[in-house]
């Protein structure tokens, strides 16, 4: 499988459709996922073309992990859950729906709290209130 320029992640990577994003560097982006698996979901990309790990060169996968430390370390300061999740699918038959890599970074409160992946949009205000509180404990 090649590339699709146009799924999803490269559209918001080329501003063509929005997000409510938390942080951005030179070479990643992170930004609240829309259809939360739990309160505080967040994504990671790297800004090139990739749609899995196995396409990703080593610069480019060691700027996504500290990336995803630094944000991970803003959704535990800031939203305080009691744990951090971290999960990253590479093809189809893994669950992967969007194919531009991406961590995901879930906040858990313990027990059974996360929601079906990728099914419902939450209430776009109170994730953008999400964001304001990660965006607030980044270091
Ligand atoms: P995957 O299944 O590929 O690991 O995860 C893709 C994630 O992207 C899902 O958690 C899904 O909710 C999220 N997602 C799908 N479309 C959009 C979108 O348009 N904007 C944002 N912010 N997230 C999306």
């Amino acid at each position: 499988m090649t590339y699709d320029p146009d799924n999803i992640f490269a559209k918001i990577l080329r501003d063509e459709i929005p997000c409510i994003k938390v942080y951005e560097d030179d070479l990643t982006l992170a930004f609240m996922d829309i259809m939360p698996q739990a309160e505080g979901h967040t994504l990671v990309i790297p800004k090139t073309e990739a749609q899995d790990l196995f396409n990703l060169e080593p610069d480019m996968a060691s700027a996504l992990i500290r990336t995803t430390q630094k944000v991970a370390k803003a959704v535990k300061k800031g939203l305080k859950p009691k744990g951090v999740m971290l999960a990253q699918l590479n093809g189809a038959a893994a669950g992967q729906s969007v194919f531009h890599i991406h961590f995901h970074i879930i906040p858990r409160q313990g027990g059974i709290d996360l929601t079906l992946h990728a099914r419902d949009q939450a209430d776009m205000s109170k994730i953008q209130e999400i964001a304001e509180k990660i965006k607030a404990a980044l270091e």
